[in-house]
């Protein structure tokens, strides 16, 4: 139902026979694989030597952006400007992201809310998924160099724990980066696919995945080579470098080191940091590591790696445990154990599992590469070469409904198996909205009026309520005969209304393609639109908050606070007219640094009164 082929260069439908890739586009590194002569193969780089791409880009003062290795030199020399560990913003809003800002060479605005978070440099901002479309590009070049042929069809990895926003943002950095984004996978589906455990019959997998920066424990049950998530589980800021920091802690202990000769000389400390990594990885496959640095000569043997790096392997085999408990299996229920990320190389990781689930461990691919050769063969059967996994019927474009300005808000993305039920919680924007219209649109546009129109109903009997304090909920159901139902409900007085709609299977093959492939083509343009209406909307829902602030605190705020608030308010609203996405962003940030203190002196007032309310 949902399979078109496109020739992009050639602007038509047609059968192709052009490669799908497999990306797996990881916190520290990631990599493009895709299948040759049946067997997946992950892409070199020039020299032939790495498959791994540092997911790190930077911005030369020049302007140039550098990805990769390039981009990792830069972490030293130019910490503000060279972004790493992107993914962990991915769909993340300030308010998710609290407490972590502090630790990044590079600058996150300043802002506690529900927007999604921006990186700045110099006078631009940038978002995650525009960051993460630089790797994705990278990728992109790195295969089309070593095939000789244009590719822009992908599927892309996600860690299971991944929710709706962070699945679209990766789908956006896809289409940013002029990929059609065929299919978003789970990493320990696309794992166990590599290892070709598809063919397990109702069997259950164990996938064990321990990087650089993070750790997950999925359990996966097969059914009919149809892959269902039972439980995750993981601590997202665990892995490889906590090791490096126990062998660290291990040498200045052992060589009498204060810390304070480590912390202030930036060349020691880091020089000291890439030679634990060398220990490490040396003794996956050595007993004893020795290096002199400094004039003094820095040793660990394996016995003594092994008993420092026990709390983390306990650690970790406490989260498995919480995993198999969520999943309602025992250890023996468990059919299959795959290993994923570099750090599980490490040899008591290994036998540590094996002894835990009883059964050999799942190591002969590159625990590194694994991810993205299990994309690639997933990629295969999406091209209709690999018939070995069943294919469900899946929604052939993406539909969703009309946001603030005309936007495009997916709630059942392209490519999702029927039938599905999705829910997405929604807000009136103006105080006292009776009424809120609900038009429902086909497409991958980011705009609603380049994109399909279905049908669209009203949600009618709103009580009363100041802008964004009624919960509406939109419910989009297909069932499996592919019919649309679309529901709104404002949950707290229970309005409801609801549409049926069966036209949206009612389209023809080569207008379907003319959709996917127009949405490539405009992608940029499309994106960069988005963006501005997106920081537009912002605006001016802060600039109607900071008109109400005053109002309300007009008791604690002084006559030269008020005037500074409101000169603020009309820069930021003069920059609105201005169509201009940084300009907008620049003026909000300056109002949100004058106003975030004086916030809290209200909220302390606040409190303050309440408690003594509660006091009379
Ligand atoms: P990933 O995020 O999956 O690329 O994992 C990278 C992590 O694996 C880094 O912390 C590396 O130091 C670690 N790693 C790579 N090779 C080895 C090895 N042979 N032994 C131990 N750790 C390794």
């Amino acid at each position: 139902m949902a399979k078109i082929p496109i020739d992009l260069k050639a602007g038509e439908i047609k059968k192709d026979n052009s490669v799908i890739v497999g990306i797996d586009l990881g916190t520290t590194n990631s990599l493009v694989s895709y299948i040759k002569d049946g067997k997946a193969i992950a892409v070199k780089d020039k020299s032939g030597t790495n498959t791994l791409v540092p997911s790190i880009v930077s911005f030369a003062p020049s302007g140039e952006i550098l990805v990769g290795e390039q981009a990792r030199m830069n972490l030293i020399l130019h910490p503000e400007r060279t972004i790493y560990s992107v993914k962990r913003l991915l769909g993340k809003s300030y308010a998710d992201i609290q407490g972590r800002r502090s630790k990044l060479g590079y600058t996150i605005i300043e802002d506690d809310t529900d927007a999604l978070v921006k990186i700045q440099i110099d006078d631009k901002f940038y978002t995650p998924v525009e960051l993460s479309a630089e790797i994705l590009k990278f990728l992109k070049q790195r295969v089309e160099e070593e095939l000789g042929l244009p590719v822009t069809k992908a599927v892309i990895t996600v860690p299971a724990y991944f929710n709706d926003t962070q699945r679209q943002s990766t789908k956006d950095a896809g289409k940013l980066a002029g990929l059609d984004v065929l299919r978003i996978i789970n990493e320990p589906t696309a794992a166990s696919l590599a290892y070709g455990l598809d063919n397990l019959n109702d069997g259950k997998i164990a996938i064990y995945d321990l990087g650089g920066g993070t750790f997950d424990i999925s359990i996966l049950e097969i059914t009919d080579g149809v892959f269902e998530v039972l439980s995750t589980h993981g601590d997202t800021y665990l892995g490889g470098d906590d090791i490096d920091n126990a062998i660290i802690e291990f040498w200045m202990d052992k060589y009498g080191i204060a810390e304070i000769a480590v912390m202030d000389n930036k060349e020691f400390s880091q020089a000291i940091r890439l030679t634990a990594e060398k220990a490490k990885k040396h003794l996956s496959f050595n007993d004893k590591f020795s290096e002199t640095l400094g004039g003094v000569l820095f040793e660990i043997n394996r016995s003594e790696f092994d008993s420092i790096i026990t709390p983390i392997v306990d650690r970790t085999i406490l989260s498995v445990n919480q995993a198999l408990k969520d999943a309602k299996l025992s250890i023996e229920q468990v059919d299959e154990l795959v290993l994923v990320g570099g750090s599980t190389r490490i040899p008591i990781i290994k036998s540590r599992l094996s002894e835990f689930f009883k059964k050999n461990v799942n190591d002969t691919l590159d625990p590194d590469e694994v991810v993205s050769l299990g994309a690639a063969v997933q990629a295969d059967v999406l091209a209709g070469k690999n018939k070995r996994i069943l294919l469900l019927d899946v929604t052939p474009l993406s539909m969703g409904i009309e946001t603030m300005g005309g936007l495009m808000d997916v709630i059942v993305p392209r490519n999702s198996t029927i039938p599905i039920k999705v829910g997405r919680k929604y807000t009136t924007s103006m105080d006292g909205q009776k009424n809120l219209k609900v038009a429902i649109y086909q497409g991958e546009r980011d705009l609603v009026k380049d994109n399909r129109k279905l049908g669209e109903f009203i949600l009618k009997d709103i009580p009363p309520m100041s802008a964004g304090i009624p919960k509406i909920e939109v419910h989009f159901i297909i069932d499996s005969d592919g019919i649309l139902q679309v529901r709104a409900k404002e949950e707290r007085s229970g309005t409801e209304s609801d549409i049926e709609i069966n036209n949206h299977l009612g389209i023809s093959e080569e207008e379907m393609g003319r959709m996917l492939l127009e949405s490539i083509q405009h992608a940029e343009a499309d994106m960069k639109v988005k963006a501005l209406q997106e920081s537009v909307n912002e605006a001016n829902y802060i600039v109607n908050a900071s008109k109400k602030f005053i109002q309300q605190n007009t008791s604690i705020l002084s006559e030269d606070e008020i005037q500074e608030i409101q000169e603020r308010t009309s820069k930021l609203k003069e920059s609105i007219s201005s169509q201009d996405k940084n300009s907008i962003q620049s003026a909000i940030q300056n109002l949100n640094a004058y106003t975030t203190p004086l916030a809290h002196r209200a909220l302390d007032k606040n409190i303050g009164d309440a408690i003594k309310g509660i006091s009379l």
